[in-house]
């Protein structure tokens, strides 16, 4: 198969001085051809070590522009880069390092005490990588770059085959057990389509990369749709409200993803009321249920938040809603986006008329072949015809828009009736004390299961349990209104901030609930 042509490679050829990554916490400002010089002596630092073909590279580093260098770098030589979440324990990662035979961790200095503690294997700092960087002489032929000589005859580089494996993804768990999910070259570059159609991005957009690199939002939303696309990143380590809402108010953004936690943050924050949201073009959310509250939050600003929907499995995206008719379609998640395809099926494979909740079977260029070293759950997770099993429920309007409507696992059952906690969630956050609701089915001697809602507050304010339910009474059917209720202050959450249901579900006491 005709490999892709190097991504970094191509961007440099093309607008070598345009601004690709700038890091607003250290103002290091990186141009595509910057870019591409940094990666070809990466991939020869790497090379020198014999990193290359499949050999495994972990990485551990907060969000910056070095990162997409060794990303690059790990597809030209052929390595395959293995990020790791710098949130998590040793216990956690040593685990993963052996599940992927990691030969080299490359970390940066804010993780060095972490990465220390990662037992035998070889280390790497970004300050040694740089050192060697400096010392490497670029191996692979420049081609056209300017100042550097082309060799004679020969193609500029091997390019990337579309199927190889270029990085994997560990899912953050909310299920439990993390898999390694493989990402190759074609997966990102379906998804970069998708994107780009999707937010017709152009190559004056400038989008702010803040979710975590080691998650595939981090790196695919927008990170590498934007590079392809000749446009920049504003690369923030970490999650900073004050500094996000800041980046709005200046109106260089004109592109944001989040995830519903941020977008939670922004709108509490005090200078909310004053923003104006409606400088940038595109706003995007995804990766966990977006409450309509707070659509409506954003909508009442200007500002039209499109709700997406996929998974590291499938790329990520395969749903964003289209701004036009975010106002009128609230809840959903918008229609499968150009390259990824979808059905709805029941129990028994067949597919269900629209209206039904099934569950949802996506294929296409941007879903992944399958799991690392890891056969029967790649088995386990496909239905035939290359149909990757969601695991999550949802129905297509007579529009052609879907709902997602739960996770198969977090769906309970009370009396004998399916209770999908999203839609209990859905009515409990509209009422007006509540922040944010999460609920799961917890056992019940008479029922077998009920509902056990955890509330975090709007500030300020106070609410009685009795209050809630009497509101959910009105709303829903009494078997999916919730027995009991707690107040907490925060979820135990990914490091995308969603809600581990699995942990909230074994911290909690009925007994201690009201
Ligand atoms: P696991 O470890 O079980 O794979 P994860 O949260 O780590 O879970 P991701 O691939 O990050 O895995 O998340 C994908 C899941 O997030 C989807 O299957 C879906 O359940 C949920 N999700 C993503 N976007 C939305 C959305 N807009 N609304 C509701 N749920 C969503």
């Amino acid at each position: 198969m005709t490999p892709i042509p190097d991504f970094a490679r191509r961007r440099a050829e093309l607008t070598p001085d345009r601004l690709a990554f700038e890091e607003l916490a250290t103002g290091r400002r990186a141009t595509f051809a910057e870019v591409d010089a940094a990666t070809d002596r990466i991939a020869a630092v790497l090379r020198a070590r014999g990193l290359v073909d499949g050999a495994r590279v972990a990485v551990l580093c907060h969000n910056q522009a070095r990162f997409f260098e060794i990303l690059f770098a790990a597809a030209r030589t052929g390595a395959i880069l293995v990020p790791l979440n710098w949130r998590q324990t040793p216990a956690e990662l040593i685990p993963i390092i052996e599940d992927c035979g990691a030969g080299l961790l490359i970390h940066d200095a804010a993780t060095a005490e972490l990465a220390a503690a990662l037992g035998p294997i070889e280390r790497l700092s970004f300050a040694d990588l740089e050192a060697a960087m400096a010392a490497a002489a670029p191996e692979a032929p420049a081609g056209t770059l300017p100042g550097w000589p082309a060799l004679p005859g020969g193609p500029a580089l091997p390019g990337w085959p579309a199927d190889r494996v270029w990085y994997l993804l560990y899912t953050s768990g909310t299920t439990g057990r993390p898999k390694a999910v493989i990402q190759t070259a074609g997966m990102a570059l379906a998804n970069a389509v998708n994107i780009a159609q999707a937010t017709q991005l152009r190559e004056t957009d400038v989008t702010l990369n803040v979710l975590p690199l080691f998650h595939t939002a981090g790196i695919n939303l927008h990170a590498l749709p934007v590079f392809l696309w000749g446009a920049a990143s504003l690369i923030m380590p970490r999650f900073d409200v004050d500094a996000t809402v800041r980046l709005i108010a200046d109106g260089r953004l004109t592109l944001f993803f989040g995830v519903p936690a941020l977008y939670q943050a922004i709108a509490l924050h005090p200078d909310f009321d004053r923003l104006d949201v409606s400088r940038l073009r595109h706003w995007g959310c995804g990766g966990a249920p977006l409450p309509e509250p707070l659509i409506r939050r954003f909508l009442d600003r200007g500002a039209r938040v499109c709700n997406g929907m996929g998974m590291t499995e499938t790329g990520p995206t395969v749903f964003l809603m289209d701004p036009e008719r975010a106002p009128s379609k609230i809840g959903s998640v918008g229609k499968p986006q150009v390259l990824a395809e979808v059905r709805v099926v029941g129990p028994d494979g067949a597919d269900l008329p629209d209206g039904s909740v099934g569950e949802l079977l996506f294929r296409g260029p941007a879903v992944t072949p399958g799991y690392f070293g890891n056969a029967p759950a790649t088995e386990a997770a496909f239905a035939p015809g290359g149909w990757l099993r969601s695991g999550d429920v949802g129905r297509r309007d007579a529009d052609g828009y879907y709902y997602i409507v739960s996770r198969i696992k977090e769906m309970y059952i009370s009396g004998g009736e399916n209770v999908y906690p999203a839609e209990v969630e859905a009515v409990l956050d509209a009422h007006p004390a509540v922040l944010e609701a999460a609920v799961v089915g917890v056992p019940d001697a008479r029922w077998g299961e009920v509902g056990h809602a955890v509330i975090r507050l709007r500030p300020g304010a106070s609410l009685e349990a009795e209050a809630l339910r009497a509101h959910a009474r009105a709303r829903l059917a009494a078997y999916k209104v919730p027995k009991y209720v707690t107040i907490v202050e925060d979820y135990p959450r990914t490091a995308a901030g969603k809600v581990q249901k699995h942990l909230l579900a074994r911290s909690l006491n009925p007994e201690a609930a009201s």
